[in-house]
């Protein structure tokens, strides 16, 4: 599907450039326009894809270019008072050529954690097409502000948007590496994903057509109704149809074997499925409950086929317990075979009832620290005896 994606704040802007690049690479035509909106001057310079004139800074009158320093009130109420200068931007993009707008932010910094919901309320107000949000949790070590900044970030934008879908930093982080090579991988692993995704319904005219492709309005079936959404992956190597006669002993094109060749791919197909489900997902999560799910089979179309992705898309529906799975493939000429299964409507996540809690004692804590303030600093200025006189 086509998107016009908006990059809010730093890592918001970081992960759309990165998109732009992995549509170059892919081929996948997915990001339509490209958008970046920051009240840091230096975050904007620093992207390398994204057009210099979609490029807003915002809040120049209050921050002068400075960012917010992880204040969200504040990236919040300059997204309002600057929300034209960010609507400029969006009016010089072919909107109509679009199916959705995917507002891209780190929910624990500043700019973005605030912005993004103000920008996400304002476009359900002007568009029809949908609004979604992929929002990324900060790393537990990432400390208080930052998670109770998420977590108030995350309340106010799965409100504003018509699907939230989460990526969460924490169960990515690896340990022993720099922040920023951290981020290249973390943000490599995001793109990948979602890609995968959202490619499913943009199937070029060349390319081959799929038994089953997945359509655009699949994609915007399986987020609507709302809610939070995780996305899990999975995916094997494959050697490509290049010499022609190698490929038919997994295809059935061999003769005498071909209900175990065809056997063959709908068990990769399967085991695919379930190492996507079973794995690691964006946002960890228990998957019994999802509302409804969305299976993409990725990778050349000799090694997809019909009845792996119907098995797959049934032991979907057992484990989750939903009547709403879909299921499809994506065509795609790349040594691979993947899997990618969008979990929508998710409901049992601890890790979000932790970082509330979290948060909750961050916000306890500060208000304490600030009732003490005063008193403290009264304490420290004036001496004991009060034999000392201030000038004026
Ligand atoms: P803002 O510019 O004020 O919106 O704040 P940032 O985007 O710099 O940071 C917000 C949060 O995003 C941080 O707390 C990190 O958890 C996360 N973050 C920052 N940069 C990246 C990045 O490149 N990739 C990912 N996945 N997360 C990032």
């Amino acid at each position: 599907m086509k998107l016009a994606m908006i990059g809010f704040g730093q890592a918001g802007g970081k992960i759309v450039d990165r998109f732009l690049d992995y549509d170059d690479r892919t081929n996948s035509g997915i990001v339509r326009a490209a958008i970046a909106v920051n009240s840091a001057k230096a975050d904007l310079m620093g992207l390398e894809r994204i057009p210099k004139d979609n490029r807003v800074l915002i809040g120049q009158a209050r921050v002068k270019g400075h960012g917010v320093g992880a204040d969200n009130e504040l990236g919040a109420e300059i997204a309002e008072e600057d929300i034209d200068e960010v609507q400029n931007a969006i009016d010089s993009i072919p909107t109509h050529e679009v199916d959705a707008f995917l507002i891209v932010s780190g929910m624990g910094g500043g700019t973005g954690s605030g912005g993004a919901p103000v920008l996400a309320k304002h476009l359900q107000r002007i568009y029809t097409i949908p609004v979604y949000g992929l929002g990324v949790l900060p790393g537990t070590d990432e400390g208080g502000i930052y998670t109770l900044n998420a977590a108030r970030s995350f309340q106010t934008f799965v409100r504003e948007v018509d699907n939230l879908l989460v990526f969460d930093n924490d169960s990515w982080r690896q340990t022993g590496e720099s922040v920023e090579g951290g981020y290249e991988q973390i943000n490599e692993e995001i793109v990948r994903r979602f890609g995968l995704l959202f490619g499913a319904g943009e199937v070029a005219g060349d390319q081959e057509v799929a038994e089953s492709v997945v359509d655009s309005s699949e994609i915007i079936n399986t987020l609507s109704g709302g809610g939070v959404s995780t996305v899990g992956f999975a995916s094997e190597e494959v050697e490509l149809n290049t010499s022609g006669g190698l490929l038919s002993r997994f295809t059935g094109d061999g003769a005498g074997d071909e209900g175990l060749d065809a056997a063959n791919t709908t068990n990769r197909i399967t085991s695919l499925v379930r190492k996507a489900a079973l794995g690691r997902l964006t946002l960890p999560c228990e998957i019994e409950g999802t509302e409804r799910a969305l299976l993409v089979l990725g990778g050349p179309s000799e090694y997809l086929n019909r009845k792996g992705i119907e098995r797959g898309r049934k032991w979907l529906e057992e484990e989750t317990g939903s009547m709403e799975v879909r299921g499809g493939d994506y065509p795609r000429e790349k040594p691979e075979v993947a899997a990618a299964i969008l979990l929508s409507g998710v409901t049992n996540v601890p890790r979000i009832k932790r970082l509330q809690q979290v948060a909750i004692e961050a916000q306890d804590n500060m208000d304490d620290i600030q009732a003490e303030s005063e008193e403290n600093l009264e304490e420290l200025v004036e001496d004991d005896e009060d034999e000392l006189e201030p000038l004026f």
